[in-house]
């Protein structure tokens, strides 16, 4: 029986970082369910869909081929065979995987893939519903927060730091674009799972948080 602990949480938490972090002090594999997502909205703009048109994206689903690899641990997300790990990122696809979460079919898609990787290997799986729909099983969950203004300065110094044109302004009003759309969604809305513990990282450095949420995982798997 495999190990899987799950994190959920908006969008600027520090959940890749806190996940990825963690999982290697446990040996565990770190798997980012939000690539998946960006990959089906990346696989849509590229095909000149709308991304919120369910049944477009829906019928484009059928030729499309979403896989991930870890390779050296490192997790790479493959789109009809291309490694699209650094295209995903682009600010146009944050916005699509948004809207394209939103869409029943996309997340049955994609949820098989990511029940079989938790299935056979030991990992700290992220995104907004793990803990609720993908691993309600999960030993341990754990729902990471911070507040908008925190979430949208990271993600600012992220683009930043990576040479993608970026203004605080705009960072933080997607980001709180996309809160809405994925709390307020019919279907697999970003909350908390009943049995989720809290995590607020607000005023947090991320080395911090990632100690705190190791010792939070050790105290709970002993
Ligand atoms: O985590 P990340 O920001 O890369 O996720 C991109 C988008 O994918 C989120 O805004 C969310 O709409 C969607 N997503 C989701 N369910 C997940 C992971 C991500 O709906 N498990």
């Amino acid at each position: 029986m495999s190990i899987n602990i799950a994190v959920d949480g908006p969008a600027g938490a520090g959940k890749s970082t806190i996940s990825r972090g963690a999982a290697k002090e446990l040996g565990f594999i770190y798997v980012d369910t939000g690539a998946l997502y960006r990959a089906v909205g990346l696989n849509a703009l590229r095909l000149g869909i709308d991304t919120k048109d369910a049944a477009k994206v829906g019928a484009a689903l059928a030729g499309t081929e979403v896989e991930l690899r870890f390779i050296d641990g490192e997790q790479r997300v493959f789109l009809n065979g291309e490694d699209v790990s650094e295209a995903i990122r682009a600010p146009e696809a944050s916005m699509a995987a948004s809207n394209v979460s939103a869409i029943p079919s996309v997340r049955s898609f994609l949820f098989e893939l990511q029940r079989d990787i938790a299935k056979n290997n030991n990992c700290i799986m992220d995104g907004r519903d793990i803990g609720t729909v993908v691993l309600p099983g999960a030993e341990i969950k754990i729902f990471l927060t911070a507040s908008p203004e925190e979430r949208a300065l990271r993600r600012y110094r992220e683009l930043v730091a990576k040479d993608v044109p970026a203004e605080y302004e705009q960072v933080l009003e997607e980001m709180k674009q996309r809160d809405f759309n994925d709390s307020n969604r019919a279907i697999a809305p970003l909350k908390p799972a009943p049995d989720a513990v809290l995590v607020d990282t607000t005023g947090y450095a991320l080395d911090e948080a990632i100690a705190l949420v190791i010792k939070l995982i050790k105290e709970r798997l002993d």
